[in-house]
């Protein structure tokens, strides 16, 4: 709607002439708050054509001047505040002159490399860890450490976007999706395969697209994706349902077994059916507490009792998660069976997903499976590798037993894994949001 607040610097003559009716559209931001952007600046064109007839005798008609006007029009709505959080990854990187390999440098780096960023119609203020790690050196005390950032800065904060080396994005991903609850907000994940300093880098994009999904709201004014996603070559996705997928790609991520949240082409498109609801009006509870001791078990043809019997009898562990064949299958020796008895008798969890990057375990398939269903193994439905892996640290931390994490395990806490009857749908949706 136009208002004289809206005028900056414009003759007040042309003031009641801006206020025709053909200036004040009926579709008005009045009417639909929603299709008005988040902030910034509006560039609105006018263009008057204002035919005069001449006075001059015998000299017929004379144009008078196209007079285009350009007015700047102050959007009222308030700009997003989103919290960048830098943790380090190959997107701040820079090559080491003597040694050619890539070494993490300071936010400052990133930022000068990244000016965009001021243009974005965002108010962005950034947090960055000390030092900027590479992120194969992750540990969970870092996940602790990025959590409580976040929750220090939730009620500032209208998103989150989280910068972070793509080879174990997707385990930080999943483990932060468990850590909240009732999360309201977006925290979106995001890095890049080139850094931003590179001439043909992936950065900036992946990081100006997760700025605006993490800033993005419905039309009601809420966030739009209010869960941890990971923004990656085009593609939004749930954070625990992702895996990294190529060394070298630009689509270095995908989400098997479950819909992409949104894609983002010219415009972004989100699927909203597939995006959790936002948990408005509940407390969020932060829970950063994870178990290291936990394994994972690889099967591959002629495995050997020794490597078997040297991650299940690991004094410590508590969880296991061991990666099947197919829709959940093992094989049958005696020995085998018998070891994964005798670590469940000890209280270890054990959980069962698949080797398999789509499809599910259903331990009622084969006789295999339901052995292992017999001795107690947990499915982990179409789970990720990372998802349960980090799902079973998370239970194990808030203390709970063994019986209680074996039974949590097997529900979806944060839509990391599919419900039977979701099982056929998803699959469905998959070949439409594939590329
Ligand atoms: N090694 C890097 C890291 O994970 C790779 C990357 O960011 O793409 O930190």
């Amino acid at each position: 709607e136009v208002t004289s607040q809206s005028y900056i610097g414009i003759d007040p003559k042309l003031y009641s002439f801006l206020h025709h009716p053909i200036f004040c559209s009926p579709t008005s931001p009045k009417k639909s708050p929603a299709k008005k952007p988040n902030g910034g600046i509006l560039l609105l064109s006018l263009s008057v054509e204002n035919k005069h007839r001449g006075d001059g005798a015998g000299k017929g008609f004379a144009f008078a001047p196209l007079m285009c006007l350009q007015l700047h029009y102050n959007m009222v709505a308030p700009r997003a505040s989103i919290l960048l959080v830098y943790t380090g990854g190959t997107i701040g990187m820079l090559e080491n002159p003597e040694t050619g390999a890539l070494e993490p440098l300071d936010f400052n780096y990133l930022q000068d490399n990244v000016p965009e960023l001021r243009l974005l119609g965002c108010d962005i203020s950034s947090v960055e860890f000390q030092p900027p790690l590479d992120s194969s050196a992750i540990t969970t005390e870092h996940w602790v450490q990025l959590a409580r950032v976040i929750e220090e800065n939730y009620d500032k904060y209208d998103g989150f976007v989280i910068l972070h080396g793509t080879d174990t994005m997707a385990y930080t991903a999943s483990a932060l999706s468990f850590v909240f609850e009732g999360l309201a907000k977006p925290i979106v994940f995001t890095g890049s395969q080139l850094p931003v300093g590179k001439l043909r880098t992936d950065g900036k994009e992946n990081l100006i697209t997760a700025i605006e999904i993490a800033a993005a709201r419905d039309e009601a004014g809420r966030p739009r994706v209010p869960e941890v996603s990971l923004f990656f070559e085009n593609y939004l996705m749930r954070g625990n349902r992702t895996s990294k997928i190529s060394a070298d790609q630009f689509s270095a991520f995908e989400s098997y077994n479950y819909p992409h949240l949104a894609y983002a082409g010219i415009e972004i498109r989100y699927h909203d059916a597939v995006i959790a609801n936002a948990h408005m009006g509940r407390t969020l509870s932060v829970r950063p507490y994870f178990d290291p001791h936990v394994a994972v078990l690889k099967l591959f043809p002629g495995i050997t009792r020794e490597v078997v019997d040297a991650v299940l009898s690991v004094p410590s562990l508590r969880g296991v998660v061991m990666e099947t064949f197919g829709s959940g299958n093992a094989p049958m020796m005696p020995w085998f069976l018998d070891a994964l008895r005798a670590a469940v008798a000890r209280g270890v969890v054990i959980v069962n997903v698949t080797q398999c990057v789509t499809g599910y375990v259903d331990m009622t398939r084969y006789e295999t499976g339901v052995l292992l269903e017999k001795i107690g193994l947990v499915s982990g439905r179409d789970a990720t590798t990372e998802a349960a892996l980090t799902k079973l640290m998370y239970l194990l931390g808030q203390g709970f037993s063994s019986e209680e994490v074996s039974r949590l395990m097997a529900i979806p806490l944060r839509g990391e894994m599919s419900l039977d009857q979701e099982m056929e749908g998803f699959s469905r949706e998959i070949s439409i949001y594939r590329r």
